[in-house]
């Protein structure tokens, strides 16, 4: 633990969105400069202690670290698979814990992170929805996911963000808005470098695209062409079926040469037919998207099973013959249960 925050009545200065940095740079009688100089330490450097401040003088240093710290994240275990994907369990300030995924693609280095510890959702194919939800994220600890593996592997560098781990991120909507900006503005991640993954919270679609929100990628959870199956497999289709979720998809402000990704997991004799397949060609008519098909990952205790091979080309196929962008991705680190719907923070 830190040990600059021994006294309960510190700030810990990642807490603080730059409005409220500046105001306790100003409240401290220091220069507005400071609060660009603390900034740039913290999310540019990557320092985990006042004390590492060695642009501020020691009587500075140790001034501000009377009523201030750096709040880190903890690393409990760090798990890597046969095919180079690692897996990072950090635990958090109040002993809960939380996941994040390295994943490396050629030239890409993608960290999936985490917004909830837990999920509500109840994806009945999705390992974390038998956590239930235990608490959201603070923007902070989303964003620290980056800081923290970032220290990590340099001097390599994350060059993409999904929110794909664990929670829903658009069931966190303020903190994780909160986390975008810090990422966009203040880590200077591009905006088109980062994809926010939703299983279909319809209302809140339009809303991340609102003014002031930087207008990252959006990929939605779609899993299913009936309501009737996608009832039976994402419970949140019974508050907000496919004709919302389809709608607020097509109201969603793309930016220009932009497109939706939809995800798609196949799972044996539930979603894979042709007909469904020719349903999902119908369905996605006229939204800018690509599909990505997943094969499921089965992990100990799942009722679901993967299709075989020849059904999953033939569901491409048939995408493909509809005109419609289709991807059939291979999973990484399940071996490590870090793919696509197995994160559980070690939970279950
Ligand atoms: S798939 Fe996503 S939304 Fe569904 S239970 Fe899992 S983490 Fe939650």
């Amino acid at each position: 633990m830190n040990n600059e925050k021994s006294l309960i009545a510190k700030t810990d200065l990642k807490t603080l969105s730059k409005q409220e940095l500046e105001s306790l740079v100003r409240d401290s009688g220091l220069p507005s400069f400071r609060t660009r100089q603390l900034l740039h330490w913290i999310y540019e450097k990557r320092v985990q202690s006042v004390g590492e401040i060695t642009e501020f003088s020691k009587e500075l240093r140790d001034d501000l670290s009377k009523k201030t710290y750096i709040g880190n994240l903890t690393l409990i275990r760090k798990q890597t698979s046969v095919d180079g994907t690692e897996k990072f369990l950090y635990g958090l300030e109040d002993n809960e814990a939380t996941e994040s995924v390295l994943i490396s693609d050629n030239s890409r280095l993608t960290l999936c992170i985490s917004s909830q510890v837990g999920c509500a959702m109840k994806c009945s194919f999705c390992l974390t929805g038998k956590m239930n939800l235990r608490r959201n994220l603070k923007a902070h600890e989303i964003v620290d996911q980056v800081i923290a593996v970032g220290r990590l592997i340099e001097p390599q560098r994350i060059t993409n963000i999904v929110f794909m781990g664990m929670g829903e991120p658009l069931a966190n909507f303020d903190e994780v808005v909160e986390s975008l900006r810090r990422m966009t503005a203040l880590l200077k991640i591009s905006k088109r470098r980062i994809t926010l993954s939703t299983c279909g919270i319809a209302p809140k679609i339009p809303e991340l695209g609102g003014a002031g929100i930087p207008r990252v990628n959006l990929a939605v959870s779609l899993n299913a062409t009936t309501d009737e199956v996608r009832d039976s497999i994402m419970p949140v289709n019974r508050k907000h079926p496919l004709a919302s979720l389809l709608s607020a998809c097509r109201h969603f402000p793309l930016e220009p040469r932009r497109r939706i990704t939809f995800e798609y997991v196949l799972l044996e004799g539930m979603n894979d037919t042709d007909m469904d397949a020719d349903r999902l060609v119908q369905m996605l008519r006229g939204i800018p998207c690509k599909v990505n098909l997943i094969p499921f990952n089965p992990y100990k205790g799942s009722k679901f099973r993967r299709p075989t091979d020849g059904v999953l080309a033939r569901f491409q196929n048939i995408l493909l013959d509809g005109n419609i962008t289709a991807l059939l991705r291979k999973s990484k680190g399940p071996d490590i249960l870090a793919a696509c719907g197995q994160l559980k923070a070690g939970y279950c």
